[in-house]
Protein backbone atom coordinates (compact mmCIF):
# COMPACT_ATOMS: atom_id res chain seq x y z
CA UNK A 1 0.00 0.00 0.00
CA UNK A 2 1.25 3.18 -0.82
CA UNK A 3 1.73 6.08 1.84
CA UNK A 4 -0.78 8.70 -0.09
CA UNK A 5 -3.59 5.61 0.27
CA UNK A 6 -2.36 4.92 4.03
CA UNK A 7 -3.00 8.61 4.68
CA UNK A 8 -6.83 8.75 3.54
CA UNK A 9 -7.76 6.04 5.73
CA UNK A 10 -7.35 6.01 9.21
CA UNK A 11 -4.69 4.38 10.50
CA UNK A 12 -6.92 0.85 11.80
CA UNK A 13 -8.76 0.62 8.66
CA UNK A 14 -4.66 0.65 7.34
CA UNK A 15 -4.12 -2.00 9.79
CA UNK A 16 -7.10 -3.66 8.82
CA UNK A 17 -6.02 -4.41 5.61
CA UNK A 18 -2.43 -5.27 5.70
CA UNK A 19 -3.56 -8.48 8.44
CA UNK A 20 -5.79 -9.11 5.49
CA UNK A 21 -2.93 -8.92 3.23
CA UNK A 22 0.05 -10.62 5.87
CA UNK A 23 -2.91 -13.64 6.34
CA UNK A 24 -4.00 -14.31 3.25
CA UNK A 25 -7.66 -13.56 4.05
CA UNK A 26 -9.46 -13.08 0.97
CA UNK A 27 -13.10 -12.07 2.72
CA UNK A 28 -13.75 -10.59 5.73
CA UNK A 29 -17.48 -9.85 7.53
CA UNK A 30 -17.16 -8.07 10.91
CA UNK A 31 -20.41 -7.59 13.24
CA UNK A 32 -22.40 -7.97 10.39
CA UNK A 33 -26.38 -7.55 10.31
CA UNK A 34 -29.10 -7.69 7.37
CA UNK A 35 -32.67 -7.34 8.16
CA UNK A 36 -35.35 -7.47 5.42
CA UNK A 37 -38.73 -5.76 6.20
CA UNK A 38 -41.44 -6.79 4.72
CA UNK A 39 -44.67 -4.04 5.23
CA UNK A 40 -44.67 -3.70 8.89
CA UNK A 41 -42.32 -6.76 9.49
CA UNK A 42 -38.94 -6.92 10.08
CA UNK A 43 -37.25 -9.89 9.62
CA UNK A 44 -33.55 -9.81 10.79
CA UNK A 45 -31.87 -12.54 8.37
CA UNK A 46 -28.21 -12.20 9.54
CA UNK A 47 -27.64 -11.31 12.93
CA UNK A 48 -24.21 -9.76 14.14
CA UNK A 49 -21.98 -12.33 12.63
CA UNK A 50 -18.46 -12.06 11.85
CA UNK A 51 -16.23 -14.55 9.25
CA UNK A 52 -13.13 -14.47 7.85
CA UNK A 53 -12.26 -17.14 5.08
CA UNK A 54 -8.45 -17.38 3.67
CA UNK A 55 -7.66 -17.72 0.23
CA UNK A 56 -8.18 -21.38 -0.97
CA UNK A 57 -10.22 -22.05 2.03
CA UNK A 58 -13.28 -24.76 1.09
CA UNK A 59 -16.31 -23.42 3.30
CA UNK A 60 -19.59 -25.57 3.39
CA UNK A 61 -22.34 -23.53 5.40
CA UNK A 62 -25.22 -25.52 6.74
CA UNK A 63 -28.39 -25.27 8.13
CA UNK A 64 -31.86 -25.48 8.17
CA UNK A 65 -34.53 -23.47 5.59
CA UNK A 66 -34.44 -19.49 6.63
CA UNK A 67 -31.11 -19.57 8.84
CA UNK A 68 -29.96 -17.05 6.84
CA UNK A 69 -27.47 -18.67 4.30
CA UNK A 70 -28.48 -17.15 1.12
CA UNK A 71 -28.20 -14.06 2.86
CA UNK A 72 -24.73 -14.96 3.91
CA UNK A 73 -23.53 -15.52 0.17
CA UNK A 74 -25.13 -12.77 -0.97
CA UNK A 75 -23.74 -10.03 1.29
CA UNK A 76 -19.95 -11.59 1.16
CA UNK A 77 -20.59 -11.58 -2.57
CA UNK A 78 -21.52 -7.91 -2.80
CA UNK A 79 -25.33 -9.02 -4.28
CA UNK A 80 -26.80 -7.75 -1.68
CA UNK A 81 -25.90 -4.45 1.11
CA UNK A 82 -25.67 -4.78 5.06
CA UNK A 83 -28.09 -2.32 7.04
CA UNK A 84 -26.64 1.12 7.68
CA UNK A 85 -23.99 0.71 10.65
CA UNK A 86 -24.24 -3.33 10.36
CA UNK A 87 -21.15 -4.27 10.23
CA UNK A 88 -18.62 -4.17 7.42
CA UNK A 89 -17.33 -6.79 4.53
CA UNK A 90 -13.63 -6.79 2.83
CA UNK A 91 -13.39 -8.51 -0.04
CA UNK A 92 -9.68 -9.03 -1.32
CA UNK A 93 -8.34 -6.11 0.57
CA UNK A 94 -11.58 -4.10 -0.49
CA UNK A 95 -14.13 -2.26 1.56
CA UNK A 96 -17.17 -3.78 -0.30
CA UNK A 97 -19.30 -3.02 1.84
CA UNK A 98 -19.32 0.80 1.77
CA UNK A 99 -18.96 0.36 -2.05
CA UNK A 100 -21.40 2.11 -4.69
CA UNK A 101 -23.66 -0.30 -6.77
CA UNK A 102 -21.65 0.72 -10.08
CA UNK A 103 -18.31 -0.42 -9.24
CA UNK A 104 -19.22 -3.33 -7.08
CA UNK A 105 -20.80 -4.80 -10.13
CA UNK A 106 -17.32 -4.41 -11.65
CA UNK A 107 -15.58 -5.77 -8.88
CA UNK A 108 -18.30 -8.70 -8.18
CA UNK A 109 -17.72 -9.55 -12.30
CA UNK A 110 -13.86 -9.96 -11.31
CA UNK A 111 -14.01 -11.57 -8.03
CA UNK A 112 -16.75 -13.91 -7.77
CA UNK A 113 -18.67 -16.63 -9.57
CA UNK A 114 -21.72 -17.37 -8.42
CA UNK A 115 -23.81 -20.62 -9.01
CA UNK A 116 -27.47 -20.33 -7.90
CA UNK A 117 -29.94 -23.35 -6.65
CA UNK A 118 -32.51 -22.07 -9.71
CA UNK A 119 -29.67 -21.28 -12.22
CA UNK A 120 -30.77 -18.09 -12.57
CA UNK A 121 -29.11 -18.07 -16.68
CA UNK A 122 -31.04 -15.39 -18.88
CA UNK A 123 -33.74 -17.40 -20.41
CA UNK A 124 -33.80 -15.47 -24.14
CA UNK A 125 -30.35 -16.26 -24.21
CA UNK A 126 -28.50 -19.56 -25.44
CA UNK A 127 -26.30 -22.02 -23.52
CA UNK A 128 -23.25 -20.43 -25.08
CA UNK A 129 -24.64 -16.65 -24.94
CA UNK A 130 -25.37 -17.02 -21.92
CA UNK A 131 -21.33 -18.44 -20.75
CA UNK A 132 -20.54 -15.41 -23.31
CA UNK A 133 -22.10 -12.91 -21.15
CA UNK A 134 -19.79 -12.13 -18.05
CA UNK A 135 -16.85 -12.12 -20.66
CA UNK A 136 -18.54 -9.38 -22.78
CA UNK A 137 -19.28 -7.27 -19.70
CA UNK A 138 -15.78 -7.75 -18.87
CA UNK A 139 -14.62 -6.33 -21.43
CA UNK A 140 -13.10 -9.07 -23.44
CA UNK A 141 -13.09 -9.36 -27.38
CA UNK A 142 -16.22 -11.30 -28.91
CA UNK A 143 -13.87 -13.99 -30.87
CA UNK A 144 -12.14 -14.88 -27.28
CA UNK A 145 -15.26 -14.57 -25.48
CA UNK A 146 -16.75 -17.22 -28.02
CA UNK A 147 -13.52 -19.47 -27.65
CA UNK A 148 -13.70 -19.53 -24.25
CA UNK A 149 -16.92 -20.66 -24.14
CA UNK A 150 -16.74 -23.11 -25.89
CA UNK A 151 -14.13 -24.11 -24.17
CA UNK A 152 -16.48 -24.41 -21.14
CA UNK A 153 -19.11 -26.08 -22.60
CA UNK A 154 -16.34 -28.80 -23.48
CA UNK A 155 -15.28 -28.98 -19.91
CA UNK A 156 -19.27 -29.35 -18.66
CA UNK A 157 -20.11 -31.92 -21.60
CA UNK A 158 -22.37 -29.85 -22.98
CA UNK A 159 -20.71 -28.67 -26.55
CA UNK A 160 -23.92 -30.24 -28.25
CA UNK A 161 -26.26 -27.74 -26.29
CA UNK A 162 -24.14 -24.55 -27.27
CA UNK A 163 -27.20 -23.55 -28.83
CA UNK A 164 -29.86 -24.51 -26.65
CA UNK A 165 -32.10 -21.85 -24.77
CA UNK A 166 -32.62 -22.62 -20.95
CA UNK A 167 -35.89 -23.72 -21.37
CA UNK A 168 -34.38 -26.69 -23.58
CA UNK A 169 -32.06 -27.77 -21.30
CA UNK A 170 -32.89 -30.44 -17.99
CA UNK A 171 -32.10 -28.94 -14.91
CA UNK A 172 -28.93 -30.58 -14.35
CA UNK A 173 -27.75 -29.14 -17.77
CA UNK A 174 -28.86 -25.66 -16.68
CA UNK A 175 -26.87 -26.09 -13.55
CA UNK A 176 -23.91 -26.85 -15.44
CA UNK A 177 -24.34 -24.41 -18.03
CA UNK A 178 -24.39 -21.64 -14.99
CA UNK A 179 -21.81 -23.16 -13.83
CA UNK A 180 -19.82 -22.59 -16.98
CA UNK A 181 -20.79 -19.19 -16.16
CA UNK A 182 -19.79 -18.55 -13.02
CA UNK A 183 -15.97 -19.65 -14.28
CA UNK A 184 -15.78 -17.39 -17.35
CA UNK A 185 -14.28 -14.38 -15.91
CA UNK A 186 -11.41 -17.02 -14.02
CA UNK A 187 -13.07 -15.35 -11.05
CA UNK A 188 -11.06 -16.25 -8.14
CA UNK A 189 -14.00 -17.02 -5.57
CA UNK A 190 -17.05 -19.14 -6.15
CA UNK A 191 -20.40 -18.83 -4.42
CA UNK A 192 -22.76 -21.45 -4.97
CA UNK A 193 -26.45 -21.49 -3.13
CA UNK A 194 -27.11 -25.42 -2.88
CA UNK A 195 -25.93 -25.82 -5.97
CA UNK A 196 -26.97 -29.47 -6.18
CA UNK A 197 -30.48 -29.45 -4.26
CA UNK A 198 -32.77 -30.43 -7.25
CA UNK A 199 -30.60 -32.66 -9.30
CA UNK A 200 -30.33 -35.96 -10.08
CA UNK A 201 -27.25 -37.85 -8.72
CA UNK A 202 -25.35 -38.26 -11.78
CA UNK A 203 -25.14 -34.16 -12.40
CA UNK A 204 -24.55 -34.13 -8.39
CA UNK A 205 -21.68 -36.30 -8.83
CA UNK A 206 -20.11 -34.46 -12.35
CA UNK A 207 -20.50 -30.89 -9.96
CA UNK A 208 -18.93 -32.77 -6.82
CA UNK A 209 -15.62 -33.63 -9.28
CA UNK A 210 -15.60 -29.74 -10.66
CA UNK A 211 -15.74 -28.24 -7.45
CA UNK A 212 -12.56 -30.65 -6.08
CA UNK A 213 -10.86 -29.94 -9.40
CA UNK A 214 -11.46 -25.97 -8.59
CA UNK A 215 -10.93 -27.00 -4.82
CA UNK A 216 -7.08 -28.90 -6.31
CA UNK A 217 -6.84 -25.58 -8.22
CA UNK A 218 -6.83 -22.85 -5.36
CA UNK A 219 -10.23 -21.40 -6.10
CA UNK A 220 -11.90 -19.91 -2.44
CA UNK A 221 -15.56 -21.67 -2.29
CA UNK A 222 -17.90 -21.00 -0.02
CA UNK A 223 -21.00 -23.51 -0.68
CA UNK A 224 -24.68 -23.79 1.06
CA UNK A 225 -25.41 -27.26 0.94
CA UNK A 226 -26.84 -30.07 2.72
CA UNK A 227 -25.33 -32.44 0.03
CA UNK A 228 -22.70 -34.92 1.93
CA UNK A 229 -20.63 -35.52 -1.30
CA UNK A 230 -19.76 -31.35 -0.89
CA UNK A 231 -19.67 -31.21 2.66
CA UNK A 232 -16.65 -34.19 2.43
CA UNK A 233 -15.10 -31.40 0.41
CA UNK A 234 -15.04 -28.86 2.95
CA UNK A 235 -12.22 -27.58 5.23
CA UNK A 236 -14.50 -26.16 7.22
CA UNK A 237 -17.91 -26.36 7.84
CA UNK A 238 -19.87 -23.65 9.53
CA UNK A 239 -23.61 -24.15 11.07
CA UNK A 240 -25.96 -21.53 10.83
CA UNK A 241 -29.00 -21.29 12.60
CA UNK A 242 -31.61 -18.19 13.07
CA UNK A 243 -29.07 -15.77 11.59
CA UNK A 244 -25.85 -16.68 13.95
CA UNK A 245 -23.31 -19.02 12.99
CA UNK A 246 -23.97 -22.10 15.89
CA UNK A 247 -20.76 -23.98 15.38
CA UNK A 248 -17.73 -24.42 13.24
CA UNK A 249 -15.91 -27.48 12.70
CA UNK A 250 -12.74 -27.63 10.82
CA UNK A 251 -12.26 -30.68 8.66
CA UNK A 252 -8.72 -31.89 9.18
CA UNK A 253 -8.76 -34.56 6.70
CA UNK A 254 -9.05 -32.39 3.79
CA UNK A 255 -6.04 -29.21 5.22
P1 LIG B 1 -31.76 -19.74 3.88
O1 LIG B 1 -31.00 -19.53 2.63
O2 LIG B 1 -30.93 -20.27 5.01
O3 LIG B 1 -32.97 -20.58 3.67
P2 LIG B 1 -32.40 -16.92 3.64
O4 LIG B 1 -31.11 -16.20 3.73
O5 LIG B 1 -32.99 -17.09 2.30
O6 LIG B 1 -32.28 -18.33 4.41
O7 LIG B 1 -33.47 -16.18 4.53
C1 LIG B 1 -33.25 -15.77 5.87
C2 LIG B 1 -34.48 -15.04 6.37
O8 LIG B 1 -34.63 -13.82 5.68
C3 LIG B 1 -35.78 -15.82 6.15
O9 LIG B 1 -36.61 -15.59 7.26
C4 LIG B 1 -36.35 -15.19 4.91
O10 LIG B 1 -37.74 -15.28 4.90
C5 LIG B 1 -35.88 -13.75 5.00
N1 LIG B 1 -35.64 -13.16 3.67
C6 LIG B 1 -34.70 -13.53 2.80
N2 LIG B 1 -34.72 -12.75 1.70
C7 LIG B 1 -35.71 -11.85 1.90
C8 LIG B 1 -36.24 -10.77 1.12
N3 LIG B 1 -35.73 -10.44 -0.07
N4 LIG B 1 -37.27 -10.06 1.65
C9 LIG B 1 -37.76 -10.37 2.86
N5 LIG B 1 -37.31 -11.38 3.63
C10 LIG B 1 -36.30 -12.11 3.17
MG1 LIG C 1 -31.27 -20.32 0.75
Amino acid sequence: MTEKKKELMNDDEADEILRLMKEDIVLLGRKMTKDYSIGDYIVRAIDNVSIEIKNGEFIVIMGPSGAGKTTLLNLLGGLDSLNENGGVIYSHGVKISDMEEESLATFRLINSGFIFQNYNLISTLTAEENVMFPMNLSGMRFNESRERAVKLLKKIGLQERREHLPFQLSAGEQQRVAIARALAVDPPVIFADEPTANLDKKTSNFIRDLFKDLKDLGKTMIIATHDDKLIDLADRVISFEDAKIINEEINVSNK
